[in-house]
């Protein structure tokens, strides 16, 4: 290790912010053991050191119709295809009904950029989900989602946010930041908003006190620069919501891009970048996240995409979150995730195993106690 990696290891293991060509010297040079100690001294003194928290929830996909062609995406179906769907809301009811069962608290609404649906239809989704299931927090669709809605009803996303919010929605996720850099973007998903778009959508979202998270997708033959810049645009946004509104993402969620399946894993990269990113590049990137997301208090590893070994490895890398149960999650496993979903029960194993005390939270990261009964299964 370099005198320079070296200081700058001791500066971030300090607490001290690290510029954005410090964290690339660091993501370029410093060894996988080196970063994953300074991550996990940081974890442990920005959250709780003994425990590992996790989320008891479930994935609804309420359409899979979708016209912005995503080409790392295998779930979608074009209009008119034979095995397109909307899901009524007796149907989405009822999976919500089997959550409630096993002691969940929240649920993932999300879905394709369906054209057929307008501001409406999120808002009875949204107000029915509501009067069914008050207790059950509403996680609902993604900014690129937002700015499809508001394009097809003609207003600003701002305002779709508002309706929506009244309608019931809880929280807004941080899905389809992939990496929030336009170059990248202009690559596999054309139609899909900017990374300033993105941004804005969850400003709009963060000022109206809805529950927001941060997502990352790396392996798609970007940059160490390029990450970088995403992760530079997630800190600044932190920084603003936490001083304009008192909140901000409640964590930061990273994984490897799932090629399977996929036109862009089909087709490669035309330069020849290699695409997807093996266990030790995500675990330093999960290391070099924590250390560069200082404002972040939880990062959470991924276990249906990384699988289970790596996420619970992840645990010693910076992550002090071992995600949820997913008991849907068709569009991370139509693209070859083969992970089968995580029982609670074998979710606690696996923090057991890695040496922490399980902990049930919400969407909140507020602890909620115990999973009931023995058998409880996803
Ligand atoms: S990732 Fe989302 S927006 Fe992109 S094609 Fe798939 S469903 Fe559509």
């Amino acid at each position: 290790m370099s005198c320079k990696t070296h200081d700058l290891l001791a500066r971030a293991r300090d607490g001290e912010r690290l510029s954005t060509d410090e964290t690339l010297t660091l993501y370029r040079e410093a060894g996988l053991d080196e970063l994953g100690a300074a991550a996990d001294l940081l974890r442990r003194e920005r959250t709780d050191p003994e425990t590992v928290t996790y989320l008891v929830d479930r994935n609804v996909n309420y359409t899979n119709v979708c016209t912005t062609n995503c080409l790392f995406c295998a779930f979608y179906r074009p209009v008119g295809h034979p095995e397109g769907y909307v899901l009524s809301l007796d149907e989405i009811s009822a999976k919500i009904e089997e959550l409630e069962a096993i002691g969940g608290t929240r649920v993932l609404l999300q879905g394709g950029h369906n054209p057929d649906l307008g501001l409406a239809f999120y808002q009875e989704m949204l107000s029915g989900l509501k009067a069914r299931h008050p207790a059950i927090e509403l996680d609902a669709l993604s900014p690129s989602e937002v700015d499809h809605i508001a394009k097809l009803s003609e207003m600003s996303p701002g305002d779709v946010l508002v309706a929506l919010r009244d309608a019931g929605q809880d929280g807004l996720p941080g899905g389809g930041a992939e990496i929030l850099d336009d170059e990248i973007r202009g690559r596999i998903s054309r139609k899909k908003q900017s990374a300033a778009d993105w941004l804005l959508t969850m400003e709009h979202a963060q000022a109206l006190g809805l529950t927001t998270s941060a997502t990352m997708v790396i392996g798609f033959g970007e940059t160490l620069e390029q990450r970088l810049a995403h992760l530079d645009r997630l800190r600044e946004r932190q920084d603003a919501a936490r001083r304009e509104h008192g909140n901000g993402f409640t964590a930061f969620i990273s994984w490897s891009f799932q090629k399977d399946h996929t036109v862009w894993g089909n087709i490669g990269d035309k330069k020849g970048r290699e695409l997807g990113a093996g266990p030790d590049e995500y675990l330093r990137h999960a290391a070099i996240s924590r250390i560069h997301l200082d404002n972040f208090a939880h990062h959470q590893a991924s276990w249906p995409t990384q699988g289970r070994d790596h996420a619970r490895t992840a645990l010693q890398y910076g992550c002090d979150d071992y995600g949820s149960t997913m008991m849907e999650e068709n569009v991370v496993s139509s693209a070859g995730s083969e992970h089968q979903a995580l029982t609670i029960l074998a979710i606690r194993r696996e923090i057991t195993d890695a040496g922490y005390r399980p902990v049930q939270r919400d969407s909140r990261y507020r602890l909620v106690g115990t999973p009931p009964g023995g058998s409880a299964q996803v």
